[in-house]
């Protein structure tokens, strides 16, 4: 039935119109393509005898309907509208010009450069004004323009954030402004690949930002260092959100990646599966299948029993030196003798005298972190530089060689060779999934990994 079938032709004529446009957008010719386009749409249809003979004309622009894309549920006129819209009567076709603020550009400027006249700048800015002071627009600052092919506004947005933004769009003879979040819709994609230099390249010549790269990167930084331990042919899988704005002319469009619902990474540092899962609604983190967290927590002090006897601070008064010099450590005073034990895993980069530290160990960790254990009295017998050493093992003796008023361990981190306040890595700490929760994670485990393809994938291992 043609009349059935015209508002579905139209729509897409329509959409392939509106497509066009936001290409062209940022040229000032884009009011003669606009018509130009109208024309030959109208004409195309015409010709193509799907449509009534009666339609012979580029379609009746509209100031009073506007975005109304779902042409098989036409939305009611406003009430300035007087009489009832026509089946057949085709969306009316909006010019939609978007652009972005930059460094030196006021809004003015950059409506000005994209061929809006100097009455429609000053309507947006007669009636943004008790909304929104322009003086405060900042680059990066988003807009988005519809016009009626005559060239009056329909709607402008505003964007000041991703999710931001002022509406002012026409009702009856003048114009409503409203603020709008945006809920960002989150579809799931799934992605796995072979390591051939490196983690972020990999995930890279899939198509996906260095974000979710950091972001996968993040998931195991307590297992897995990736700047020295990722080999050729190591494989990853992930299953991620992305996150998708709806946009005025009810497209969407894709924004950004959101979240790492499930991980796993194998190679030769091993096998490591993460999932994200929420104790409680808004508070989640990262899992083993098995309900232990991934975190794995630098301890609280590189000794048991110990008193600070000197805090971390940049502007410290040295005690034998007398003049203010930062001190980028903790300084734990206890008994000569006393084991002082390293903080996490990892792997002995340093082990000896080095001047006011005096006896030193100095401990490489995964994620860029170095940790260091000074004045030591001795080492215990077989550690050496290149040693690997689990969280908790002895790594040196409390002591008072070097630089040092009596018997203490001075313990620092560095991260990315920067000294960081060790009391300040005290993250929230890696709890296993409360036991009472265990059937609703063994749940969401079990849909998630399934999601990533753990099945398939054995399969074909298996195969080779
Ligand atoms: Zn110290």
């Amino acid at each position: 039935m043609a009349e059935g079938r015209f508002p579905r032709l139209a729509a897409d004529f329509s959409r392939a119109g509106l497509f066009a446009l936001r290409r062209a957008s940022g040229s000032p010719r884009v009011p003669v393509l606009a018509a130009l386009l109208l024309a030959w749409v109208a004409i195309a249809a015409a010709r193509s005898g799907e449509v009534p003979a009666t339609v012979t004309s580029p379609p009746e622009p509209s100031l009073d309907v506007t975005d109304s894309p779902d042409l098989e549920a036409p939305r009611p006129p406003p009430g300035t509208f007087t009489e009832p819209v026509p089946a057949v009567f085709p969306e009316p076709a909006l010019l939609i010009v978007d652009g972005e603020l930059g460094a030196r550009s006021t809004l003015a400027s950059a409506l000005g450069a994209r061929g809006f006249s100097p009455q429609t700048v000053a309507l947006i800015a007669r009636e943004m004004a008790p909304h929104f002071d322009f003086r405060r627009a900042r680059p990066n600052h988003r807009f988005w323009v519809a016009s009626s092919a005559d060239g009056s506004l329909v709607e402008f947005r505003y964007y000041l954030s991703e999710t931001s933004s002022y509406r002012m769009e026409r009702r009856g003879s003048g114009f409503e402004v409203s603020r709008e979040e945006a809920v960002f819709d989150a579809r799931t994609a799934r992605m796995s690949g072979v390591v051939e230099s490196s983690l972020y390249a990999a995930i890279l010549t899939q198509g996906e930002g260095s974000q979710l790269a950091r972001d996968f990167a993040e998931v195991f930084a307590w297992d897995i260092d990736f700047q020295r331990s990722v080999r050729a042919g190591d494989r990853f899988e992930l299953l991620y959100e992305r996150l998708y704005r709806p946009e005025a002319d009810g497209s969407s469009s894709f924004m950004r990646t959101g979240r790492i619902l499930a991980a796993r990474y194998e190679g030769t540092v091993g096998a490591h599966t993460a999932v994200y899962f929420e104790p409680e609604e808004g508070r989640g983190g990262y899992y083993r299948p098995d309900g232990s967290s991934v975190e794995r927590q630098f301890l609280m002090a590189p000794l048991r029993h110990a008193r600070i006897s000197s805090a971390f601070n940049p502007a410290r008064r040295h005690p034998i030196l007398k003049v203010v010099r930062p001190h980028f450590g903790i300084d734990y005073a206890a008994p000569q003798g006393t084991p002082v034990w390293s903080v996490a895993d990892g792997v002995v980069i340093h082990r000896s005298r080095s001047g006011g530290f005096g006896n030193l160990v100095k401990i490489r960790h995964t994620n860029g972190y170095v940790s260091y254990y000074a004045h030591l009295s001795r080492y215990p017998k077989g550690l050496r530089v290149g040693t690997r050493v689990e969280q908790k093992q002895v790594v040196g003796y409390v002591g008072s060689t070097g630089l040092s008023t009596g018997p203490h361990v001075c313990f620092r981190i560095a991260r990315d060779g920067r000294y960081v306040n060790p009391a300040r890595l005290r993250t929230p700490a890696g709890e296993p999934v409360d036991p009472d929760l265990l059937p609703v994670f063994q749940d969401t485990v079990a849909s998630l990994l399934s999601e990533l393809g753990g099945g398939t994938r054995l399969a074909s291992e298996n195969a080779l």
